[in-house]
C-alpha cells in the first residue's frame, strides 16, 4: 500500500469508529429503540472513543507510524480542550497528568497501584492502527501496543488494542467471499496471552449464527470496562456481520453494555470490509458534526503562536502566511476534521509552530492565504 491507500482505510476506519461511537451513545438514555432497530434522533454526539481516535490518526498520518510521545501529547491537548468527552475515571487522571508535564510512562504506569490499566480504552481506538498497517501485522502489532501503552501499562490492556487492530488489519484485506472467521483466528493469533486472548479463544466456539445475546453471555459486552469483557465480542460481532455496517451496529447495540466502546470498535471495523459505500449516509448525517475538532486542532496549533514553512527556503511566499490568535474562527461551521492546512500561493503544506503574525479573513471563518482540508 501506499501512503495515499494507507490514508484512505484509516480515515474509512475512523469513519466508522465515529458513528459507532456516536450511535451506540445514544442508547444509554434511549436503550428502548435498540429493540426496533429505530434510529435514535439526531445529533449523535460523540464521545472520547472519537475523540482519542482523531489523535491516532493524526499521529500516523504526520509521524507514518505510532511516536507514543507525539500520541501522549495529541491526547492531552484535546483532553484539555475539551474533557467532558465521557472519558474515564481514570483516563480523567491520566491526561491530567501528561498534560502538567507527568511523562507519559509515569502517568500510565502509577495506576491501579502500579499495574496499569486493563481497561477497554486502548481498544477503543486501535482500529484506524490496523487499517494503516494492514499488509504487515508485525508492524500492525507493535504499533497497536504503543498507541495502548501511552494510556494501558498493563498488558492486557495493549492486548485489546492488538486484537482490536488485527482484526481491523483483516477486514481491510479479506477478499469479498473470505471467511469472517479469519478475524478471530488471527486475532488470537497475534495477541498476546491473557485474559482478553483467552475471551478470544472463547469466541471461537461461539458460532456467528447465535443470536449476539447469547454470545454476550458468554463473552461480556463490556460492561466491566475492561478489555477482556469488550474485545472478544467486539471482533465476535464484527465477524458475524462484517458485509454489513447496519446489522454489525444494531446486533453490537442490542446487548448494551459499554456501548459506545463496543460500537466504535465493530464501526472501526466492519467500515473496512464494507467500504465508503456501505457506510449509510443517513447514520453520517445523524453523527454530530466533527466542527469541533476543526476548531480544536486549529486552535491548538495556533496557541503554540507561530505559523512558519518547513519548506521555507525553497519556497518563500510561505513565510508569510500566518493565524491571527484573536481571529480564531470560533463559529466555524466545518463539518470534518481539519487535516492539513495549506499555503494558498504555493499549495504547499504549513507546519503550524509558534508565533502568529498578520492575517485578516478572506471569508467568514477562513484565515487569509490558508487553505484548510479536511478528513470527512
Ligand atoms: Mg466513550
Amino acid at each position: 500500500m501506499d501512503d495515499k491507500q494507507r490514508q484512505r482505510q484509516t480515515r474509512l476506519s475512523l469513519k466508522g469508529l465515529s458513528i459507532g461511537d456516536a450511535f451506540g451513545q445514544q442508547f444509554f438514555s434511549q436503550p428502548e429503540l435498540a429493540a426496533t432497530r429505530e434510529l435514535p434522533p439526531y445529533p449523535w454526539t460523540i464521545t472520547d472513543d472519537t475523540v482519542m481516535a482523531v489523535s491516532v490518526v493524526e499521529t500516523l498520518e504526520v509521524t507514518h507510524s505510532i511516536d507514543p510521545d507525539f500520541l501522549a501529547q495529541k491526547f492531552a491537548e484535546r483532553y484539555v480542550a475539551d474533557p467532558w468527552r465521557g472519558y474515564g475515571g481514570t483516563a480523567h487522571g491520566i491526561l491530567q497528568s501528561i498534560s502538567k508535564g507527568v511523562p507519559w510512562r509515569t502517568a500510565a504506569g502509577d495506576v491501579f497501584d502500579g499495574a496499569g490499566s486493563m481497561g477497554n480504552g486502548a481498544a477503543m481506538r486501535a482500529g484506524p492502527i490496523g487499517a494503516w498497517f494492514a499488509d504487515d501485522l508485525v508492524a500492525c502489532v507493535e504499533n497497536a501496543r504503543q498507541s495502548a501503552a501511552v494510556t494501558h501499562a498493563h498488558p492486557d490492556g495493549q492486548a485489546g488494542a492488538i486484537a482490536v487492530a488485527v482484526a481491523a488489519a483483516i477486514a481491510s484485506t479479506l477478499e469479498p467471499n473470505g471467511d469472517p472467521r479469519l478475524l478471530l483466528e488471527t486475532a488470537v493469533a497475534h495477541t498476546p496471552d491473557g485474559p482478553t486472548r483467552e475471551g478470544l479463544r472463547q469466541a471461537l466456539d461461539v458460532p456467528l449464527s447465535f443470536d449476539p445475546r447469547s454470545a454476550a453471555n458468554v463473552l461480556g459486552n463490556g460492561d466491566r470496562i475492561i478489555s477482556s469483557d469488550t474485545v472478544p465480542f467486539c471482533l465476535w460481532s464484527a465477524a458475524k456481520s462484517l458485509r454489513s455496517f447496519e446489522d454489525a451496529l444494531w446486533q453490537t447495540v442490542c446487548v448494551m453494555g459499554d456501548r459506545d466502546t463496543t460500537c466504535a470498535i465493530v464501526g472501526s471495523i466492519v467500515a473496512l470490509s464494507v467500504g465508503n459505500t456501505g457506510v449509510p449516509q443517513l447514520w453520517l448525517d445523524h453523527r454530530e458534526p466533527l466542527n469541533c475538532w476543526a476548531y480544536l486542532h486549529l486552535s491548538a496549533a495556533i496557541s503554540r503562536c507561530r505559523v512558519k514553512a518547513a519548506w521555507s527556503r525553497r519556497r518563500p511566499c510561505c513565510r508569510r502566511v500566518g493565524v491571527d490568535r484573536g481571529s480564531v474562527p470560533f463559529a466555524v461551521d466545518w463539518h470534518a476534521i481539519v487535516e492539513r492546512v495549506y499555503c494558498s500561493r504555493c499549495r504547499r503544506h504549513i507546519r503550524l509552530m509558534d508565533g502568529v503574525h498578520d492575517v485578516r479573513f478572506i471569508s467568514p471563518g477562513l484565515p487569509r492565504g490558508i487553505f484548510l482540508t479536511a478528513i470527512s
